[in-house]
């Protein structure tokens, strides 16, 4: 059996806590030791320190997603900091989607960067979402600079290219349910780039297809994800389930 980390998820954010539960139950049953939880929302961040109190294996993030941001984001913002010495391992999921929601372009943008320059003042790793918007994310990151810890764009799904200007600037990318569609062989070949230090594997349940919320995934579709990277990198399961793990525990300074 291997071991896997979840490097993006949002167990326990939603539904009853028997689903939570059950997630966790079966998660672990396909050998996910540690489920990195995100906070999309203010409202989330508090739940998120609950769940990572009461279960053992679920660290959490905390941050507010470009589809999420409310009116009052400048007085949220300004908790974040304290937020963050409460336990979180990471600051996210932030970031920018030019192909859903109503939030301005530079709104969002302006949010990114400010919750950037907070994980870059406390060296916590970025978890980021980047829909159609890689060219202005690799613009911000050169700018604005990077956490020292790092982060990644979680469910990458663009080319080699942009995934070598990442690398670069000290961001891995993850891997998730968007290698299970057809048609991915430029995502593909660019985990082929990030393979072994900077990929990592994620399922984003319960969420997983953002055109297809009713659908509740769960983390343990990651062996699914795990099948489809190993082939992609012409591994085995055991070696793309070991250093994805010693990637996302490098990043979010795990030690278990
Ligand atoms: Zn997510």
């Amino acid at each position: 059996m291997y071991e896997l980390i979840d490097a993006h998820c949002h167990v326990g954010l939603t539904g009853s806590s028997e689903t939570t539960l059950m997630a966790l139950k079966l998660g672990r049953e396909s050998g996910i030791s540690e489920f990195i939880t995100s906070s999309a929302k203010f409202e989330d961040w508090e739940n998120a320190e609950k769940l990572h109190i009461q279960y053992p294996g679920i660290e959490y993030t905390v941050g507010i997603h470009p589809w999420f941001i409310p009116e009052n984001y400048r007085s949220i913002i300004e908790l974040l900091s304290d937020f963050t010495d409460r336990g979180a391992v990471g600051i996210g999921e932030i970031g920018l989607d030019k192909a859903k929601g109503d939030i301005p372009f530079s709104l969002q943008t302006e949010v990114f960067i400010i919750q950037l320059q907070i994980a870059i003042a406390k060296n916590m790793p970025v978890v980021i979402h980047c829909v159609k918007a890689y060219n202005e994310l690799i613009e911000i990151l050169k700018n604005t600079g990077v956490p020292e810890a790092g982060g990644f764009v979680h469910g990458f799904s663009s080319s080699r290219q942009i995934a070598g200007n990442l690398i670069d600037l000290g961001i891995s990318i993850s891997a998730g349910k968007t290698l299970l569609k057809p048609a991915g062989e430029k995502t593909a070949d660019a985990m082929r780039l990030a393979w072994p230090e900077h990929l990592l594997i994620e399922t984003d349940s319960p969420y997983a297809d953002p055109t297809d919320e009713k659908n509740i995934h769960y983390p343990c579709e990651i062996t699914d994800t795990l099948k489809i990277l190993s082939s992609i990198l012409k591994t085995d399961l055991h070696t793309t389930a070991q250093q994805t793990t010693v990637n996302s525990k490098r990043i979010f300074r795990l030690n278990t």
